[in-house]
């Protein structure tokens, strides 16, 4: 009988972030006490926000579903500044969970808006980081939804351009529209540092160090995480014979697994610990029970809180004393 291995993908789950943003929503619920109202999904996680639903955290689409004064935590994705303005006018207590590496996008984009270039965003149309990224200079910002899209862009001056794009692109896509884009504007302008996020990097990274020896790569993550779609892209880019995006391990169908000697695990940035070990356990189950991590490299990065929610947290904690 021919050995079973698992290779299991490092880094893979939680960035950064994604684990300031649960948190956020977390100790809200601790120092506020239910219902703490999240607009859009804190991250783009099924299992997370079921969670977190569990716990008293309520998800609304937009701040009208709020009540007035109630606390209100945006997402990791980002918002616009309208958003901002629409909570103010409810009287709405906010925490804001965006992280800080799309913070750093929207400040890029309102500097160059300042300094009046057009810019090119690659991104998905119609997600929220994008949304949320485009609302920091709208009668500037275009969004480039692929290398595709390239051809058809317009601007006022083709020497006043400059890119940027969410940070949960594929890398070398990516690049790829960067290329056409600058062949058609050569004076192109790039953003100061990357924009697509040290977490989704070194994700795609471990996943093309697996994929060339897997017959199967499944990975843990939601159909509308993007970084999480990205990873089984890559994975199908980097030689896997076959990639899955799975919710949860039962979702594991035992025919792709026939044939298999070897499968990869990874997990999108959103994806909790504990959904990678049940999958490593239902893989076990089928005989997988050699599992080899294979590390691309290793992460420190630590954000803090949201500075509002440190305040109150602090607050609540002198109370007790
Ligand atoms: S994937 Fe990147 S940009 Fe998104 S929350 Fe994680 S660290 Fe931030």
């Amino acid at each position: 009988m021919s050995p079973k291995r698992v290779l299991l993908a490092r880094p893979h789950g939680y960035c950064a972030g994604v684990d300031r943003a649960v948190q956020a929503v977390e100790k809200a619920l601790d120092v506020y006490g239910p219902p703490v109202y999240v607009r859009k999904e804190i991250v783009h996680n099924r299992h997370v926000v079921e969670t977190l639903k569990a716990r008293g955290a309520v998800f609304v689409e937009d701040n009208h579903e709020v009540p007035e004064g109630a606390v209100v935590v945006f997402s990791a994705h980002g918002v616009a500044p309208e958003v901002h303005s629409s909570a103010a006018a409810r009287a709405l207590r906010t925490i804001d969970a965006t992280c800080p590496l799309v913070t750093k996008v929207h400040n890029e984009a309102r500097r160059f808006a300042a300094e009046d270039y057009d810019i090119l965003l690659i991104g998905h149309q119609g997600h929220e980081e994008v949304v949320g990224t485009t609302g920091q200079a709208p009668d500037r910002i275009h969004v480039v939804d692929g290398p595709q899209d390239v051809a058809g862009v317009t601007v006022r001056d083709p020497a006043k351009v400059a890119w940027l794009s969410q940070t949960t692109l594929s890398v070398d896509e990516t690049m790829q529209a960067v290329e056409r884009l600058r062949e058609r504007f050569p004076l192109l302008q790039s953003p100061p540092s990357d924009d697509i996020c040290y977490a989704t990097q070194n994700r795609q990274q471990a996943v093309k160090q697996i994929a060339p020896s897997c017959d199967v790569v499944v990975v843990v993550g939601s159909g509308n995480s993007s970084n999480s779609l990205r990873l089984r892209e890559v994975a199908l880019g980097a030689g896997a014979r076959a990639a899955y995006l799975v919710d949860f391990a039962h979702q594991i169908d035992e025919t792709w697994l026939l044939e298999a000697d070897t499968v990869g695990v990874t997990a999108g940035a959103s994806v909790p610990a504990g959904l990678v070990e049940d999958v490593l356990d239902r893989l076990a189950g089928h005989g997988f029970t050699d599992v080899s991590e294979v590390a691309a490299t290793r992460e420190t990065t630590v954000f803090a809180l949201p500075q509002e929610l440190r305040a109150d947290i602090r607050r609540s904690r002198t109370r007790e004393d």
